[in-house]
């Protein structure tokens, strides 16, 4: 295990009802709140409803920013940022999905920043203080609503680029799994892949002697496994979409479950390059790359993707080979995703090679990425090629 720091300063508030606590929370940070959300949901649900309600009950002062894109767009933060310092927002409060969340902490960062925002997406500076923010989450997927991380699509560039910062993790966030009962089918199935993601970006590590966060990964794994057939079967299962919350805020937390080891996030890399261009979602990217990628990189440490292949999918060894055991646990991933019906294919959404060489080329733009197996350019358009 190697040496680690570790502080989440998140207060989390889980549970059917706790909406009735967004007032009291809210209050400490001053008057005047900057509410984000997306393209309506929360207006569906009625959960617009209950937050103006809420805010009232303390006498803010409420300015909004609505529309905010699923991949957010580097033009709705710059919107966000514009209204903080016009209006002299005190605290910014998203309620959404990690879109929401991800756009309403380049907000707060860029908003008592000089430069563009975009700097801190680029490597061009480091966040000093960023603005309060509050979240009420409405889709288990990202943990942002528990971490200092944000993914912002700049359009016109063609570039998806994330940053990560102690100050812009939320003050408070409010997780109601009952919020996620109206969350369509299709982005119940990229929450739970995109967690699941966020898992593997941690497990597949080559650091040794870690069997706690292990087990903590696999426990993450299982109990998702057996919730999301039930919350897709059952939309409105309380329990099930509470695990599935649960598991998404413990997947990506400033990484309690990965501490002392080496992380990856290679995948992760490779499907913002496809998102920046082709603007699927996170999850559906994550569906495709995610096992070509254990099939490229798995002979590194076998005995982890056997592991994987016993422990998280309860394949016997029998008479297996270590080689037939790992590719048995990735075979097993690919058709767990299939049969919730998450994508496979960069077909699926009618994308060929024609951006393949430049996705491979940015990808690698700060240099080689991941760990478990450093990849270059020819390393991702291998990978990419496999997923076509
Ligand atoms: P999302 O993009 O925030 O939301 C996807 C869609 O779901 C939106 O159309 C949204 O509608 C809808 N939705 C959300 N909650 C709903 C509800 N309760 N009922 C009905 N519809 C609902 O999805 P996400 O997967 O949470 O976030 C994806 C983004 O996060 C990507 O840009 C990804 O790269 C990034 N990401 C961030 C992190 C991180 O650590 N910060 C980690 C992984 C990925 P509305 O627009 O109406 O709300
Ligand atoms: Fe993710």
């Amino acid at each position: 295990m190697l040496s680690f720091t570790f502080q989440n300063p998140t207060k989390i508030l889980f549970g059917e009802g706790m909406i009735a606590r967004l007032g009291e929370q809210t209050r400490p940070y001053g008057t005047t709140v900057l509410l984000v959300y997306g393209s309506g949901s929360i207006k569906k649900s009625g959960l617009y409803d209950q937050v103006i309600e809420q805010l009232k009950s303390i006498h803010a002062r409420v300015v909004e920013l609505s529309g905010i894109e699923p991949n957010p767009r580097l033009t709705s933060v710059h919107k966000g940022i514009e209204l903080c310092r016009s209006e002299k927002v005190d605290l910014i409060l998203a309620v959404g999905g990690g879109s929401v969340i991800d756009a309403a902490k380049a907000i707060a960062a860029g908003a008592l920043y000089e430069g563009d925002v975009w700097d801190f997406c680029i490597q061009k500076a480091v966040i000093q203080q960023a603005l309060p923010i509050g979240t009420v989450l409405t889709l288990a997927a990202t943990g942002s609503e528990m971490n200092g991380n944000a993914v912002i699509s700049n359009w016109e560039a063609q570039q998806k680029r994330a940053f990560g910062s102690q100050h812009t993790y939320p003050r408070f966030s409010i997780l109601d799994p009952t919020l996620t009962y109206s969350v369509p089918r299709n982005q119940t199935v990229n929450g739970i892949v995109d967690i699941m993601s966020h898992v593997f970006e941690q497990y597949f590590s080559l650091t040794p002697d870690t069997p706690l966060q292990e087990r903590l990964c696999e426990s993450i794994l299982l109990t998702l496994i057996e919730n999301a057939k039930i919350a897709l079967e059952q939309p409105n299962n309380y329990e099930a979409r509470a695990n599935i919350m649960w598991c998404g805020t413990m997947a990506l937390n400033g990484g309690l479950i990965s501490v002392g080891m080496q992380n990856d996030w290679s995948s992760h890399g490779i499907e913002h390059e496809i998102s920046a261009i082709y603007d699927i979602p996170h999850g559906a990217g994550l569906s495709i790359v995610f096992p070509n990628w254990m099939k490229y990189v798995y002979k590194e440490r076998i005995e982890r993707f056997t592991q994987f292949a016993q422990r998280v999918w309860g394949i016997k060894r029998d008479s297996l080979s270590d080689e037939e055991l790992a590719l048995a646990g990735i075979d097993a991933t690919r058709a767990f995703f299939t049969s919730i019906g998450a994508e496979s294919r960069l077909a699926d959404f009618n994308i060929n090679n024609d951006q393949l060489d430049h996705m491979a080329k940015e990808a690698v733009l700060f240099g080689p990425i991941g760990s478990f197996k450093k990849l270059e350019q020819t390393d991702v358009q291998k990978i990419l090629e496999a997923c076509l």
